[in-house]
């Protein structure tokens, strides 16, 4: 006759159960229970974690049996419990590997997604990674290296977060519920939230100090900086996503989450990029845009082209042109390339000299029907627009040199 049934009962097996039926119990509450599956189950997979470790073992079972948890924990040889995820990880990955253990055929969907499986299997989310790219960079394709730093189980513990068979207690920051409770404002009234305490990782407990790993302390974790490669290719769009697959965080057990690198384009002082085309601006003289020239201009891939145009054919302001093929190649196409559009700002002369004028007019006469007075219109003075409003500011003193707003930066400027 045993002294009191209480971890039985926790497992729904009757005292005389055989470590089979234990086991078969154990397996199926604590699927059931996992805090991964069943966030608000913390406590009652710490219950069954417990039982399930005492009575797995035919010492404690013993113990238990004759004195009852009193005994257990008055100490047969141990201080405290161990870690319900450790007692959950050890109990699958020996089931998993002897292979097809003994029946198990009832759940093993469930067993198979903890371990192998890996559909159901917990993987943190991925983390965004963003990196900056120059236009020439995706123009030609370049590596990259990134450091990234990510959460891993730590090796000095194996993940343990303590020497084997270390000591537990109970967790400071849950009281070992193993969740951890927050509070939302929702409407009119307040939402409780429950999440897993991240101290103890759901399980309720955590290591005792001095079984602790020296490596994590306790914390079954470390933080691992690794400088990783990155192929940035040709063609690629801004916000293009390369997924650097189990590159990111992992917690003992699980499986490794994946790190996402976001492209972020870098703008250009020289050329503006939309999909396939670039668009860049040229400024001319006015003897330029009349009389023909030739400029040289560097492409994003490093040559320098010559972009001229014959005399004869004047070019407007504003007057845009295009150079076929010398836009962006297509991302994984690299053959197909965009055009590149080029247009021209036209510098006109602040001043003409007096003779200019007449001579001017022999060639290009004005219209004679430009112009025909009535006789009573008033006369009225045009101004610079930027005098107008410099007046109006200084009073008096309009003259003050004062840097102004241009329209005619270069495109893309703004640099961040
Ligand atoms: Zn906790
Ligand atoms: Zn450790």
């Amino acid at each position: 006759m045993v002294k009191e049934t209480t971890y039985y009962d926790r497992l729904g097996v009757s005292p005389d159960a055989t470590p089979e039926q234990l086991k078969k119990a154990y397996r199926k509450l604590a699927l059931k229970y996992h805090p991964d599956k069943n966030p608000e189950g913390g406590e009652k997979f710490k219950q069954i974690s417990q039982a399930y470790e005492v009575l797995s073992d035919p010492k404690k079972r013993k113990l238990y049996d004759e004195g009852g948890e009193e005994a257990i924990q008055q100490g047969g040889g141990t201080h405290g419990f161990r870690n319900p995820m450790d007692i959950f990880n050890m109990f699958f990955r020996a089931g998993g590997m002897s292979g097809g253990d003994d029946d198990e055929d009832d759940d093993s969907g469930g067993f198979s997604g903890f371990f192998g499986g890996g559909r159901k299997s917990k993987k943190p989310p991925p983390v965004d990674h963003r990196l900056a790219v120059s236009l020439e960079q995706l123009m030609v394709g370049c590596q990259r290296k990134l450091k990234l730093e990510r959460k891993r189980p730590c090796k000095a513990c194996e993940g343990r977060g303590g020497r084997v068979n270390a000591a537990t207690q109970t967790c400071p920051t849950c009281h070992g519920k193993g969740v951890k409770l927050s509070y939302q404002q929702m409407g009119p009234g307040m939402v409780e939230m429950h999440s897993n305490c991240p101290t103890c990782g759901a399980s309720g407990r955590v290591i005792d100090p001095k079984d602790r790993c020296n490596k994590c302390e306790g914390n079954r974790t470390i933080s691992d900086t690794i400088i990783k490669e990155v192929a940035v290719e040709r063609g690629m769009k801004d916000g293009a996503r390369i997924v650097l697959v189990g590159e990111g965080d992992q917690d003992p057990g699980q499986e490794a989450g994946d790190v996402i690198i976001v492209i972020m384009e870098k703008p250009h002082t020289v050329y503006k990029r939309k999909g396939i085309e670039l668009y860049t601006e040229m400024t001319i003289k006015l003897t330029e845009a009349l009389c023909g020239f030739k400029r040289h201009l560097l492409t994003l891939d490093g040559r320098n082209i010559t972009v001229a145009n014959p005399p004869g054919t004047p070019i407007s302001p504003d007057k845009e042109l295009a150079i076929i093929g010398e836009g962006f190649p297509l991302f994984r196409n690299p053959y197909i390339r965009g055009d590149l559009f080029i247009k021209f700002k036209v510098e006109f002369p602040d001043r003409l000299e007096s003779g200019f004028v007449s001579k001017f007019e022999e060639i290009f006469p004005r219209p004679k029907d430009e112009y025909l007075p009535t006789g009573d219109e008033e006369i009225v003075n045009m101004l610079p627009h930027e005098k107008i409003e410099r007046s109006e500011a200084h009073n008096s003193h309009g003259n003050e040199e004062e840097p102004m707003d241009t329209d005619e930066q270069p495109m893309g400027c703004r640099q961040s």
